[in-house]
Formats: C-alpha cells, sequence, structure tokens
C-alpha cells in the first residue's frame, strides 16, 4: 500500500527532471522489510529516493544544490 502522507520542503535536485525541486511528496509504503518512505518530485512526480525515516536528508539518493 503506498499513501502520500504530505507535501514536505526540501531543497534538492532532481535526477529525472534536472530542475531544482522546492517541495517533494512523501509516500508511506509498508513493505516486507519494513516501512520506507519514497519522495516523489512534485515537478515530474517521478521518484527521487527512498528512505527508511521520514527524513530526506537520509537519502543518499538525493542530490543536494
Ligand atoms: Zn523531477
Amino acid at each position: 500500500m503506498t499513501k502520500i502522507l504530505e507535501k514536505r520542503v526540501v531543497k534538492l535536485k532532481c535526477p529525472h527532471c534536472k530542475k531544482e525541486v522546492n517541495s517533494a511528496f512523501v509516500c508511506k509504503m509498508d513493505s516486507v522489510i519494513g516501512i520506507r518512505y519514497a519522495f516523489l518530485c512534485d515537478n515530474c512526480q517521478k521518484l527521487i529516493g527512498i528512505s527508511s525515516e521520514n527524513d530526506h536528508t537520509k537519502l543518499h539518493t538525493f542530490q543536494t544544490i
């Protein structure tokens, strides 16, 4: 099950649309390895990264500006 939790203010560069993203959608996902939080680009709605915590600074796949 995936459910959008909230819109989060971030300061990141999306690897898909190459734009600076000022907000991202956070989705909570229940998986077999536990709860994961997916962060989606506000501009292109593609997945930027997944974290085990509801904290975008923990994402290794994010390219911070
Ligand atoms: Zn994007």
